[in-house]
């Protein structure tokens, strides 16, 4: 692949991700990039120095550890320490990891580098020698093909995008421990609380009885639970259920901003289907679908489809899967 002459000299791809699983699939992707750039794949790595030989046998050739974050510093307080070395060493690209401190960190980096960022690549591509990453937008709608405009290209990248590589124990590289850097100003941790352990296991759910908006009041999630009990399957909904009705937990809603689930079946009763949730559920190997507007985008996705009024569908179900046992 040629080089693109307005390519900085320092052609390396730089990782960055303070959770270990993620920096391991970043790492798969700076490969990618390296390919194109001709450049070193590097890893920023926080935490405890065993996690450098990690980087090291997953594929990084050279490794900045920036050591333990000192009692009461958040990830977001290395924002100095990488935005120097970034300024310094030129890297082609930074890949961070899309976690919710992930992503301040990206932000806080874009505004001391005078950079953008490309936010939740989806998959990088090489068009002409120039690189361009594809990322999702207006909610997983759509997805946009977008440039660096900048010498360097910041972006962040979520869980299962890449695969991570099979470690290879002993691979060494070069190791080097900049220097931190104390942030000008920083937030405080005030309290740290125990968030409870999410009481289903959704994407794991071999069937799924999807409830939306076409239930028309609370008491009648009874009917759809005696249906999901018959069935032996978990209880899933779309968003506005569990975000602005709030009648079930949020970790039960599917989608773009909700769970991804490939159950054997997928039930959906009163969902009409918009992209933001099918994105969530178009892996389920069987689709039935329950909806009485037979023009409903969800009979696109279905294998089955039920066009009536799930007061009258329901009910009946019920009976005559009771009636098979
Ligand atoms: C940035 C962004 C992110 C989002 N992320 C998600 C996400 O992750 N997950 C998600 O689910 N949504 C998400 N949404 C919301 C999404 O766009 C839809 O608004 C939502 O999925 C619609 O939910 P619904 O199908 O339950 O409701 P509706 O769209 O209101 O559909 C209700 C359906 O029920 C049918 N119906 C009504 N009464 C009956 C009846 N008696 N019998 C049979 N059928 C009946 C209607 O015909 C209709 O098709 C997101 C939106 C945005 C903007």
């Amino acid at each position: 692949m040629n080089r693109d002459e307005s390519r900085p000299m320092n052609a390396d791809i730089w990782v960055f991700s303070e959770k270990p699983t993620l920096l391991g699939e970043l790492l798969a992707g700076a490969r990618v990039l390296s390919d194109h750039s001709n450049g070193a794949v590097v890893a920023v790595v926080s935490g405890p120095v065993e996690r450098t030989e990690e980087a090291f046998e997953r594929g990084a050739e050279k490794v900045f550890w920036l050591g333990e974050l000192k009692p009461g510093f958040l990830v977001e307080d290395y924002v100095p320490t990488l935005a120097h070395l970034a300024a310094k060493e030129k890297p082609y690209g930074i890949l961070i990891g899309s976690t919710r401190r992930g992503r301040a960190v990206a932000g806080r980096l874009a505004a001391r580098l005078n950079l953008s960022v490309i936010t939740d690549v989806t998959e990088f591509i090489v068009e002409n020698g120039t690189l361009q990453a594809g990322h999702m937008i207006f909610g997983g709608g759509a997805v946009r093909v977008e440039r660096p405009v900048s010498e360097m290209m910041l972006a962040t990248v979520g869980p299962g995008i890449f695969n991570p590589p099979p470690p290879i124990p002993g691979l060494k590289g070069d190791l080097q421990i900049p220097d931190f850097i104390e942030p000008e100003c920083r937030l405080t941790l005030c309290e740290r609380k125990i968030k409870p352990a999410p009481a289903v296991n959704l994407p794991a759910a071999k069937k799924v009885v999807c409830v939306g908006r076409g239930v028309a009041k609370q008491e009648d999630m009874a009917l759809m639970e005696v249906l999901a009990r018959i069935l032996g399957a978990e209880i899933g909904c779309t968003r506005p259920l569990a975000e602005g009705l709030g009648w079930l937990p949020r970790e039960r809603y599917i989608g773009i901003s909700g769970a991804n689930i490939k159950p054997d079946l997928y039930l959906g009763i009163g969902v009409s289907g918009q992209v933001q949730h099918t994105i969530g559920m178009n892996e389920a190997r069987v689709v039935v679908a329950i909806n009485k507007d037979g023009q409903a985008p969800i009979f696109e996705q279905a294998d089955y489809g039920i066009v009536g009024d799930l007061y009258t569908i329901i009910p009946a179900l019920i009976k005559a899967l009771k009636a098979r046992k």
